[in-house]
């Protein structure tokens, strides 16, 4: 068939025979959209996976497929393969801040008092690019393929794109009262958001950072403009205790008349006024939720912030180490996200405000928190591993279509990780400890990581 004839409908149906392909086979693999398998293998060619099943049926498949002097060649994992996991929430740009990160807090005000001066000083000395390269690759170490990476200063925007990595750079935007936004701030994004764009990022986002560093005007734009631009939009929202609601409010569609009506400077406008809304609660107000925003934290959400997530479709990224050390007051409500059924992840957020960038530590807390909070269900496990998978390839909006992450099946990208755990196969209950092997003690114990077939990252693996 030549060129000018190519039908993509055929080609979709008529796979054009495979010369050379790549069999990853480990006694345990966890595609996340289908059940694990037992002595399994993932075929891959190219930046794509053509069949995932147990070791014998993928290379029965293969036969039919592979081009007469086509290839196979094995590599045997003797732990657990799953998706590359994706980190919902991170800075790669404050690689350099450990020291803010190691230290300790009275409040999250207290934590921003020490995380100033440190950015100041490295806005003049450090090399935001090198730190932010320095990120992606220590997550790359930890199995990481993918993120929802924040960037504050330019340099830092192709922190993911020098890995080779998936996700969207978020530019940030933040500290902006409402006439200087719409007299600078707008043009002074558009310039940002240009140089981004010329950069051949694969994907960019924007970030409107929190609702006390934005006026109102921001939250109303940001949005807009982004869904001009086809961008996502990423914020930190109930993080610190003054974004709670002062009550514990129910529907506030309607109870939440009284201040509904009237044009708000600002959040915090609306809460010196004595009104109990919550940040969640003004931002819905503004529009500035829908199925493309995910938040970061999302610690102050009583019952009905929650309500207002699931309604609208917006996905949190859970931070649990960084909220202890930023000190935000509380531990989010994952027994109540978890059990109300809300689109959840895992980002470690930066290292200005947590030990390591392994998406693993913050799972095993997450374990931990779920527990101690009550949760009780046997899927507990199952429900992290689909946070730290597929549950960022969501709020990434990465879950479908031809580029999609976050799992392994045939079509999807290559995207992988090799664990270092013990595998229990004999009995139902040993593969059930073996993944909760992985969710509560598998930080650390990445040993190869495979991006759109790319092996980028091989520890001794094979
Ligand atoms: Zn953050």
């Amino acid at each position: 068939m030549t060129d000018d004839s190519f039908d993509p409908l055929y080609a979709a149906a008529h796979p054009a025979p495979l010369d050379s392909v790549t069999l990853y086979s480990a006694p345990l693999i966890i595609p996340v959209t289908g059940p694990v398998i037992m002595d399994g293998a993932i075929a891959v060619a190219g930046s794509r996976v053509v069949h995932v099943g147990t070791r014998r049926w993928v290379l029965d498949t293969l036969k039919q497929d592979l081009a007469p002097q086509g290839r196979i060649e094995e590599h045997h994992w003797h732990g657990v393969i799953t998706p590359g996991l994706i980190n919902a929430h991170t800075h790669l740009q404050y690689t350099n801040m450990a020291e803010v990160g190691k230290g300790s807090y009275s409040s999250f005000r207290d934590w921003e008092l020490g995380f100033n001066p440190v950015y100041e000083n490295l806005c003049q000395e450090g090399d935001w690019k090198q730190s932010a390269e320095q990120g992606a690759r220590m997550m790359v170490e930890a199995g990481v393929t993918a993120a929802a990476d924040i960037v504050t200063d330019p340099e830092a925007a192709g922190a993911l794109a020098s890995q080779g990595m998936h996700g969207v750079a978020y530019w940030e935007v933040m500290d902006w009262h409402n006439d200087d936004w719409r007299k600078v701030g707008v043009r002074e994004l558009v310039r940002h958001l240009g140089r981004m764009r010329q950069e051949d990022l694969p994907s960019i986002g924007i970030s409107p950072h929190a609702p006390y560093t934005l006026e109102t005007a921001p939250f109303v734009d940001l949005p807009d403009i982004a869904r001009q631009l086809d961008m996502r939009l990423h914020i930190h929202l109930a993080e610190t205790p003054m974004e709670a609601g002062d009550r514990e409010t129910t529907l506030s569609t309607y109870s939440a008349a009284s201040w509904r009506d009237q044009d708000w400077t600002s959040y915090q406008q609306l809460r010196e006024a004595g009104q109990g809304a919550s940040a969640i609660q003004f931002l819905d107000q503004l529009g500035s939720l829908g199925p493309d925003v995910h938040i970061a934290h999302g610690v102050w959400a009583d019952t009905e912030d929650r309500r207002i997530l699931r309604q609208r479709g917006v996905g949190v990224a859970l931070c649990p180490r960084s909220n202890r050390i930023t000190v935000t007051g509380r531990d989010a409500p994952i027994r109540e996200y978890l059990e109300e059924g809300n689109l959840l992840a895992v980002g470690t957020d930066s290292l200005s405000s947590s030990p390591s960038l392994d998406v693993l530590d913050d799972v095993a807390m997450l374990y931990d928190l779920a527990r101690e909070q009550g949760y009780m269900k046997d899927d507990l496990t199952h429900r992290l591993i689909r946070m730290m998978t597929l549950g960022g390839a969501q709020e990434l909006g990465m879950h479908v279509g031809a580029g999609r992450i976050g799992q392994i099946n045939a079509g999807a990208m290559a995207d992988l990780a090799f664990f270092d755990v013990p595998v229990y196969v004999a009995t139902p209950r040993g593969i059930e400890d073996t993944l909760e092997e992985l969710v509560r003690n598998g930080a650390g114990t990445n040993r190869a990581t495979v991006i759109s077939g790319r092996v980028v990252y091989n520890n001794g693996a094979w």
